[in-house]
């Protein structure tokens, strides 16, 4: 039975982890959709921009400028660097309204969020007929950035890539002729951009999703725990089950066999003829019957709980309660080397309580203390008054409790295992009955033990 409830949570938890695994991968690829569905809508809303005709002329008057100096650097009056140098010259100083004109375009989409936009010059090459020389990239610089703002690369992406080519006139002059060549030159530019915060909107777009997939899993780790908790109960309860039927069977068992012992004798003619052995069997008879009466009444009122324990209160002086129950204690109680320690309260208190039920409360307590206890058992009941509560201390020099039983010893049928050995008698309902008993009180039992040292059970009962 523990085996399969070890799998079946180790199952459990194995498929909750698989679930989380795929809900997470679902979830993922749902963030890539939407990242990407987000990003073309971000690129199809601004595509128009940059065909707009202002800009397109001030991209222009770059072009134009960009011309001359590739004509300068084909009759070698300018390197390579420096038509990129002019070419970087060129482009901030028309940056601003480059940048003026493109805001406001941009604002005009109404967007809903920040952007930042940049144009990027990857190569530019100048043929002639099947020769080309490339003027960009150099080695050092795969990319630069002509117009828009510098940024960096990264969460960044490109919205449009083009590749231009334009004729070009370059006029050389040898001695006194001049000569006209007509050059091809062919730009490559990109166009990137980078959309502020597109983390958070995209989360904001998903946080339905989220939100239901993060309750779902919720929910099924609930609903495992709560089946799981169940399964533990039920297991618990079956377990108690069995032990309370072991339990009342073997308690059971020793009067009635006494009792069929005792039956037998009686047909003895050699008992009845003798009036004392007689006398004797019949008492015996008697005592199993109120053993087995007893036994039943336990267990029926045991079947209470606290709220249906009606309760028939009468006023008692503690030091008179107390002295009468240790005396009839002692009486009843048949071993020899007991010793009881009365540390009653000076005080007089009167208390108000139900004698009957109270009385066998504490007597659960002081069998155990005897049940429970060694040859020399000693007990001390002490009793004091602390504002408006009267504390009850009972403490014994016997086995004492481990800590991990300590907090079940007042469930009904627990009972202390010790293996499978059960040497010392009982169902597990007295300590429970007693805790009923004080609860009904509106009192308060708690339990303080170390293993073979001893056990204090402390009661307190509010007195008004
Ligand atoms: P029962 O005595 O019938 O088993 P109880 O409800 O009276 O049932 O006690 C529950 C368990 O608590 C006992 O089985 C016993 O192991 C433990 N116990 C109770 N009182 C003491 C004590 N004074 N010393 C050691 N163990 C105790």
């Amino acid at each position: 039975m523990k085996n399969k409830v070890t799998i079946l949570i180790i199952a459990s938890i194995a498929t909750l982890i698989a679930l989380s695994a795929i809900q997470g991968y679902l979830i993922e690829n749902a963030y890539q959709l939407k990242k990407k569905s987000f990003i073309q809508e971000t690129d199809d809303a601004i595509s128009d921009i940059d065909n707009h005709p202002e800009l397109d002329s001030i991209v222009d008057v770059i072009g134009e400028d960009l011309r001359t100096n590739l004509g300068d650097y084909k009759n070698n009056r300018i390197s390579k660097a420096e038509v990129i140098r002019k070419l970087r010259i060129k482009g901030d100083s028309v940056n601003q309204s480059y940048m003026e004109r493109y805001t406001k375009e941009l604002n005009a989409i109404n967007l809903g969020y920040k952007i930042r936009y940049k144009r990027q010059l990857t190569s530019i090459i100048v043929y002639n007929g099947q020769e080309y020389d490339t003027i960009f990239p150099s080695a050092k610089k795969q990319s630069l950035t002509i117009l828009g703002e510098n940024f960096e690369d990264e969460n960044s992406h490109v919205v449009k890539s083009a590749r231009t080519f334009t004729e070009f006139d370059f006029i050389t002059q040898e001695r006194d002729s001049v000569f006209t060549t007509t050059l091809d030159v062919e730009l490559k530019t990109k166009d990137v951009i980078l959309i502020m915060d597109w983390k958070s909107i995209v989360f904001r777009r998903m946080a339905s999703l989220l939100i239901i997939s993060v309750l779902l899993l919720l929910f099924v780790v609930g609903l495992l725990y709560y089946s799981i908790k169940n399964l533990i109960n039920q297991k618990k309860i079956t377990e108690i089950k069995t032990d309370f039927i072991n339990n009342i069977t073997h308690e059971l068992k020793t009067p009635l066999a006494t009792l069929s012992v005792a039956s037998k004798s009686l047909k003895n003619t050699e008992i009845r003829n003798s009036t004392e052995a007689f006398d004797n069997t019949l008492n015996i008879v008697d005592r199993q019957n109120t053993r087995l009466q007893k036994l039943i009444d336990q267990v029926l009122t045991n079947s209470l709980s606290a709220k249906d324990i009606i309760l028939s209160k009468d006023a008692v002086v503690d030091n008179d309660y107390f002295n009468d129950l240790i005396a009839d204690f002692k009486l009843s109680t048949q071993q020899r080397e007991l010793s009881i320690i009365n540390k009653v309260c000076p005080e007089e208190v009167l208390l108000r309580i139900d004698t009957f039920h109270f009385t066998t409360a504490l007597l659960n307590i002081l069998e155990n203390a005897v049940k429970y206890g060694n040859d020399q058992t000693e007990i001390t009941i002490e009793t004091s008054l602390k504002s408006n509560e009267y504390y009850i201390t009972i403490s014994d020099n016997g086995q004492g409790i481990a800590a991990q039983d300590q907090s079940q010893i007042f469930d009904k049928f627990y009972r202390v295992s010790h293996g499978n050995v059960h040497d010392v008698k009982g169902l597990g309902l007295g300590l429970y009955y007693t805790s009923q008993i004080v609860n009904a009180h509106q009192g308060k039992i708690t339990v303080q033990s170390e293993l073979k040292e001893g056990t204090t059970f402390i009661i307190t009962i509010p007195i008004n």
